[in-house]
């Protein structure tokens, strides 16, 4: 069996994180907020510069969870990896391989209604992340820029699309955000599956880029830097501002005639492309999908 380099999952801890009703935050040090619909949201305030955030409800309920190694990999199965995977992580790996974030865990975020929203501070955030996401790219939502995206990039991330989730809720607290992929798939349903030992790789990427980034504060002004996800990303193709590093991958991934798939990766030419908007309700932007994608998607 060739050895993996698995970092140190708690999977008992893992599971009880998955099947933990919400109001037991409280009794991790979580203090809870009803908010006028009845949904609610749990902070705890570590003393830290940057937030976490997660949410608590999930599309299927926690039926099963399951770990099973396999000769080259480890697979993680379980209906509520989206998001207890990322409540798991930030409460209680990450602080454990010395990431220091304050956490707030919403509720509603699958419904779009992201308890998020309500979430008020007086301190001031460097930035705040959440994994929420297939895959591993990473997404910003309204929160990109050069600065940020260059920060990512010097990491080894792609910066994929992403439709919202819990921190495209908080632009308000000024600063900017970003949503990691945690590699799970079919995640809205009983199917999900995550591979744990690309989760691995991929945490030790985002340590290191915690570790590069943690003191340094990505401002974001909900005021004039609005929402600006994609025409920022098409102002960059068109115009070809003089950006090297971002320039260069941009153009390998994102021209279009040759393009990737914001769900999948998966290369397309651009007769194949869609632009596809989520439920209406929810619609904030538009992805550019594969044909597989776009005729069996879903958006996170
Ligand atoms: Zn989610
Ligand atoms: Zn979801």
């Amino acid at each position: 069996m060739k050895k993996q380099n698995l970092l140190p999952y708690n999977y008992k801890k893992m599971e009880r994180v998955f099947r933990a009703k919400p109001e037991s935050f409280v009794q991790k040090g979580f203090t809870e907020t009803v908010h006028e619909d009845g949904l609610r949201s749990y902070f705890k305030d570590n003393g830290a510069d940057i937030l976490a955030v997660a949410h608590l409800d999930s599309v299927e309920g926690p039926e099963h969870f399951k770990v099973v190694h396999l000769s080259h990999r480890s697979l993680l199965f379980s209906p509520v990896l989206d998001d207890r995977l990322g409540v798991y992580l930030i409460t209680d790996l990450l602080p454990k391989l010395g990431v220091e974030c304050d956490v707030l865990l919403t509720e509603g975020e699958e419904v779009g209604k992201s308890t998020a929203e309500h979430f008020e501070t007086e301190k001031k955030y460097n930035w705040m992340f959440q994994f929420d996401r297939g895959g591993y790219d990473v997404v910003l939502y309204q929160y990109e820029n050069d600065e940020i995206c260059t920060s990512l990039i010097q990491c080894g991330f792609e910066i994929g699309f992403g439709a919202f989730s819990d921190i495209s809720y908080l632009g308000h607290l000024g600063c900017r955000g970003i949503n990691f992929g945690v590699c799970y798939n079919d995640y809205h349903s009983l199917d999900a599956w995550a591979d744990l030992t690309r989760l691995s790789s991929q945490l030790e990427r985002f340590i290191f880029y915690y570790t590069l980034n943690k003191e340094r504060h990505f401002l974001y002004d909900e005021g004039t830097d609005g929402y600006s996800t994609n025409s920022h990303r098409y102002s960059l193709i068109d115009t070809h501002q003089d950006l090297p590093g971002y320039l260069n991958w941009i153009d390998e991934v994102y021209s279009y005639d040759h393009y990737r798939c914001a769900r999948c990766s998966v290369e397309v030419n651009s007769q194949l492309i869609y632009d596809y908007c989520g439920d209406e309700a929810f619609c904030m932007i538009e992805e550019r999908l594969c044909e597989n994608c776009y005729f069996g998607s879903e958006n996170e």
